[in-house]
């Protein structure tokens, strides 16, 4: 199952309150694929979704709906016998600005009635991806001016959505990862607004933890290559004049470089009779440094 289809699952089994029902039933006939006085239809893959969108008509109507399954594997549902759609259109006219297929801006007085309204919307006409994936959920609206409705219907409980037409389609959407949780959150589905917000942590985790491997990694190359330098300086002397010809205090860090290849120049620091800064074994190495490139000048 897909994401997408586990989230409207979990919204199916909110039950409204009595004063949602009319909310959420009046959502699925809006927003599905047809409304008018004349004919409600709807095309989905979601086969529970078809359920709840016949008991919708049911609701408003009284009659039950037949469920088609095409053989595209989809659930067609359509009706058009006038008694059915007259009654259902004037239920759903409530919720209308007057002979036009608008919300009123004062449609809801609840916030459960709103939110109601709102998983419905989604349950006809929403999408969400998998969180591990991308953080995208869209309402796919049937009409320019409803698509402008629901942004507005979600800026009013605080969300921030966009807008774009997508092949003639309109389309209203979130990519904010805290959003989408926030919003499956409210629509009653909290297990999956879970899984968001686990799948954003998991993200963060391990963002964070690739970035420290990163910086090590970055940090142990810059140090192998500063021991390589000093340690191929050192070869050099050893071969042209002998360590003995170095003053002691370069003498005794080279003799150290020499044994412990993989040290750390802090380490080297470290391990001296009389222990130095990095900054002062960095020093002394410049000098060894600075003596092997004048042998090899004067070869
Ligand atoms: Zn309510």
């Amino acid at each position: 199952m897909s994401f997408a289809a586990e989230v409207k699952q979990e919204l199916l089994q909110c039950v409204p309150a009595p004063c949602c029902e009319n909310a959420q039933n009046a959502a699925l006939l809006l927003f599905g694929r047809m409304f008018s006085a004349g004919e409600l239809s709807l095309l989905t893959e979601n086969a529970a979704v078809a359920e709840a969108y016949a008991a919708a008509v049911r609701y408003f109507s009284g009659v039950t709906p037949g469920i088609e399954h095409t053989k595209g594997g989809n659930c067609k549902i359509d009706v058009t016998d006038r008694v059915v759609t007259e009654a259902a259109a004037a239920e759903v006219g409530v919720f209308l600005r007057a002979g036009k297929k608008r919300l009123r801006p004062d449609a809801f007085e609840k916030l459960c009635c709103r939110e109601s309204f709102l998983r419905g919307v989604f349950l006809v006409c929403g999408t969400v991806t998998d969180p591990d994936k991308d953080y995208h959920l869209e309402f796919s609206a049937p009409s320019g001016g409803l698509a402008e409705d629901l942004t507005a219907l979600l800026e009013a409980v605080g969300r921030a959505p966009r807008q774009m037409t997508r092949h003639g389609a309109h389309v209203v959407y979130l990519k904010n990862s805290e959003e989408i949780e926030d919003l499956l959150g409210s629509l009653g589905a909290t297990e999956t607004a879970m899984q968001v917000m686990g799948a954003k942590m998991y993200k963060d985790i391990r963002n964070t933890i690739n970035r420290k491997v990163n910086f090590e990694n970055a940090n142990l190359a810059r140090s192998m290559a500063a021991s390589n330098r000093q340690y191929n300086a050192i070869c050099v002397i050893e071969r042209k004049q002998g360590l003995k010809s170095l003053p002691e205090d370069l003498r005794v860090l080279a003799q150290l470089r020499l044994e412990n290849r993989e040290a750390g120049t802090a380490e080297l620091a470290k391990m001296l009779p009389e222990p130095l800064t990095v900054s002062g074994a960095n020093h002394r190495f410049h000098r060894i440094q600075k003596i092997a490139e004048k042998l090899e000048e004067n070869e």
